[in-house]
């Protein structure tokens, strides 16, 4: 065996691997995915070993410290995800290999500053302003972690001057590794290691005096009722003994004392009687699905590739049944599952269906467990006594020994992308680790994406269609043969025509007075992104556009009233007269749903609304409390955004009211047509669910936009073709591949300036190279323009393969994305 290494060391400005030699006492003992401590530079830093070497790229290489755990941290197909996804993503590979480490693991080096010279005024120096600051803040607080004086000094960069001030002797500095911040819990236990007439033999002589007699005494009958090791706590209640009694006992080998690893189980929590656990008998559509599926399970374990598959089917046609089979042939095959969900609190049904039919070998993985918790999920993994792990899109990184099936449900959410660095999308990622591992993937979706949908089509995924649903209930006369609600569109100019300005148009009015009276429920959805800045007439629906690049404009109102192309930046004055029909009627539209809620109450005085937004559901368990309200029937009208168009399941809604379709699909951004229409069938789908059956409002000032159009009627073949056409004649993805490079500063010129000077770097390297990329889009503010204290600039890439030419020449402090879900 070689005694070079290569590691990823954890660093995370670092891309590079570097080579080490194993030292004498770790030989043998040190194999790829070990975690371990190695020097770099003045540093002592975490490091991951992705392989042996032959012969290391360096003639003196270092030794490496320490091994972190005696087994190793990632599998070698994580390994080999690892290196992929930071080929691909153009990520560091130490920012990639931080998402598979273990919760609490990840500890970046830092250095400790304290004060050297205590006499500073001998020293008769002259101090800048942050040199004295940092001092002072040294003085009152005694030695400070790199980290910790980060938070003092926003925008300053005091570390060069505390450089300096370390090379004049005033300051000392040392580099730490602060210790992982979890470990394993261990409990102690205490067991009778005698038959229970020798501990009574042995009773009288306990101790010289009668208090710590009497205490040993009790804790020793005591120990003699219980059958097993039991909690020491226990014992110390029962017979007021102490710590230093057991040890006692147990140097007299009465008692035995033991650390046994406990597991901290979440799932101990949710105990839920009402599991369903059926196995049924597979409809005709499922059966011809699963013949694909179960064959391409045959094909992995012949070690022959397989292509994803994208598993297309309207809520209740019955995928889960088909991933509930799935994990059951992996786990029959000696496997283990992964599956995949957008949100682990908007799905709980998913979850009580695994938890039911493969119960005590599911993990679950959800953002609200302690990082103790998802330690011991994480190593109960590794450990292979979890079968099946569920959770969002860092459950991918969950360390199975041998995965044999991946499931993306929902697979077009947009919570699958990370959108903070490192940069990665999960269903992507999850084909890879399929490829990587030879195992079955199951994308699936109502809605799969323009993209997942191209794949399918030129024979990339496979698809397997559910066409119906699977109803147990008896549908009324109205209802039947009605699968999917019918959608009708109020036209809100007509509206305004007549003298409606209020919220709702006639029709929504009195479909809710009609619910209302029925008793049945409503949801009324509002699109909040970019709500305030689209700018359109009310008399004609036209929205501006940018004259050179028919992307819309947007309102800001900094520095005047302005319009601005986040294309190519061009700007106008806002106009005051519509330039298609010359009404007066142009503005900027702006509504929240509180507007939306008084508006329900003015109208109709009974009526009990609920209100389902970000402001609601700041709170802890917020979402399943509202839905829970919702359900049990406390409210008539749940008034919400977003999270309104996730998988629930409300039979007594059915009433959906879109109070205004067209919010978001005049965004620039290419994947804006998209999202609206996957948001408007997905939240269109909440009605009629079950017999009561059910409608649709939907409230435009565009009826005959393609989106509108095509969702009103449920047409995605319609919309699919339509669009992608669309991206075609422009250059957009499936048919050109993104690479966004955005800046970030608090200065505005210097963010701009910045952006200016990358991007003629870029475009002379590309023309010196004779690339063949489409023109680059920007420099250009992005259209959330600032984020916290900082502007924003972006500059985009197109073409068949912009990330190669980036590759290598990667600019630094600049956020890179390749295949971006939106380039607002
Ligand atoms: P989806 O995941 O597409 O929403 P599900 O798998 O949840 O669909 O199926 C919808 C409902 O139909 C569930 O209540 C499920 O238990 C039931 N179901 C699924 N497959 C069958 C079947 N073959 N026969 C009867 N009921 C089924
Ligand atoms: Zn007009
Ligand atoms: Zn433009």
């Amino acid at each position: 065996m070689s005694s070079f290494i290569q590691l990823a060391v954890n660093v995370p400005s670092i891309a590079g691997v570097f080579d080490y030699s194993i030292p004498e006492h770790l030989l043998g003992r040190i194999s790829p995915g070990h975690f371990v401590l190695a020097p770099f530079g003045k540093q002592t830093v975490q490091g991951v070993v992705l392989r042996f070497i032959k012969h290391p790229s360096v003639t003196q290489t270092r030794e490496i410290l320490e091994r972190i755990d005696p087994d190793p941290v990632l599998t070698s197909s994580q390994i080999a995800l690892a290196e992929s996804l930071a080929e691909l993503s153009l990520s560091p590979l130490a920012a990639i290999i931080g998402l598979f480490l273990p919760p609490g693991w990840n500890q970046q080096a830092d250095t400790i500053f304290d004060i050297r010279d205590t006499n500073l005024e001998s020293a008769n120096i002259e101090l800048s302003s942050t040199a004295s600051r940092l001092l002072k803040l040294l003085q009152s607080r005694g030695a400070l972690r790199g980290r910790q004086i980060d938070r003092h000094f926003s925008k300053v960069d005091w570390r060069k001057t505390a450089q300096g001030l370390v090379r004049r002797g005033t300051l000392s500095s040392q580099s730490v590794l602060p210790p992982a911040s979890v470990r394993p819990k261990y409990i102690r236990t205490a067991q009778l290691a005698v038959a229970p007439e020798s501990a009574e033999t042995a009773m009288d002589d306990l101790g010289n005096t009668e208090a710590t007699r009497t205490r040993r005494q009790k804790a020793l009958h005591f120990l003699i009722t219980q059958p097993e090791a039991i909690n020491v706590s226990w014992v110390y209640a029962e017979s007021g003994c102490n710590a230093a009694d057991l040890q006692e006992l147990a140097e007299r080998e009465l008692i035995l004392l033991r650390e046994t690893e406990i597991w901290r189980d979440p799932l101990t929590k949710i105990s839920d009687q009402s599991m369903e656990n059926r196995e049924f008998v597979l409809t005709e559509e499922q059966k011809r699905a699963w013949g694909q599926i179960e064959s391409g399970f045959r094909q992995c374990a012949e070690g022959k590739p397989i292509k994803s598959f994208l598993l297309e089917g309207v809520t209740g046609s019955g995928k889960t049944e088909l991933y509930l089979r799935a994990t059951q042939e992996a786990l029959r095959r000696g496997r283990q599952a992964i599956i995949l969900v957008p949100e682990i609190s908007l799905t709980p049904q998913i979850v009580r269906r695994f938890l039911a039919r493969f119960p005590g070998q599911v993990g679950v993985l959800h953002s609200k467990l302690s990082e103790g918790e998802r330690y011991d999920t994480w190593r109960r993994a590794r450990s292979g006594a979890l079968k099946i792990i569920i959770g969002p899109r860092s459950a991918l990184f969950a360390p199975l020994p041998n995965p044999g099936l991946i499931v993306a449900d929902e697979c077009n959410d947009d919570s699958y992308y990370q959108s903070e660095p490192p940069f990665y999308n999960a269903v992507s990622a999850a084909q890879s680790y399929a490829r990587i591992c030879g195992c079955a993937c199951i994308l699936g979706s109502a809605t799969p994406s323009i993209v997942q949908r191209y794949q399918a089509d030129v024979g990339e995924n496979l698809r397997l269609e559910l066409t119906q649903r699977i109803t147990s209930e008896p549908k009324t006369e109205l209802a039947k043969g009605l699968d999917l609600p019918p959608i009708h569109i109020a036209d809100m100019r007509e509206e305004l025509k007549s003298g409606n300005r209020g919220i709702f148009s006639h029709e929504l009015n009195e479909a809710l007075a009609f619910t209302l009276k029925r008793g049945e429920q409503a949801i009324l959805f509002l699109n909040r992104r970019g709500t305030a800045t689209y700018v359109f007439c009310r008399d004609c629906g036209y929205a501006a556009k940018c004259p050179r690049c028919d992307t819309p404009l947007t309102y800001h109102v900094t520095a005047g009233e302005q319009l601005l192309c986040h294309r190519c930046g061009y700007q106008r004055q806002m106009p005051k007269r519509c330039p298609e029909c010359n009404s007066g009627n142009i503005r900027a539209y702006g509504l929240g749903s509180e507007k939306v809620e008084s508006e329900v109450q003015a109208l109709f005085p009974k009526a009990r609304t609920l209100r389902w937004d970000w402001e609601t559901t700041r709170q802890k368990d917020a979402h399943e409390i509202i839905l829970g309200h919702f359900a049990a029937g406390r409210a008539d009208v749940l008034i919400g955004t977003q999270m309104l168009a996730k998988g629930l399941d409300l039979p007594r809604v059915t009433l959906v009211g879109i109070v205004l379709a067209d919010v978001g699909l005049f965004l620039p951004d290419p994947f804006a047509a998209e999202r609206v229409f996957q948001l408007l069938t997905q939240v269109a789908g909440r009605a009629g669910r079950s017999s009561l059956g059910g409608g649709v409002v939907l409230q435009t000032f565009v009826p005959e936009h393609y989106v509108i159009q095509a969702a009103s009627q449920h047409n995605v073949k319609g919309f699919y073709q339509h669009e992608l056409d669309q991206r075609k004649r422009l250059g957009y993805p499936p048919f050109t591949q993104l690479v966004r490079l955005e800046y970030r500063h608090p200065d505005p010129v210097k963010a701009e300036e910045e952006a200016r000077k990358l991007a003629a770097k870029l475009q002379s390297q590309m023309e010196a190279e004779n690339r063949k990329l489409l023109p680059m889009i920007g420099p250009v503010p992005c259209f959330f323009s600032k984020l916290g204290d900082d502007y924003r600039w972006q500059i985009i890439l197109r073409g068949s393969d912009p990330a190669t030419f980036l590759r290598g020449r990667l600019p630094d402090h600049w956020r890179v994305e390749v295949d971006p879900v939106s380039l607002l």
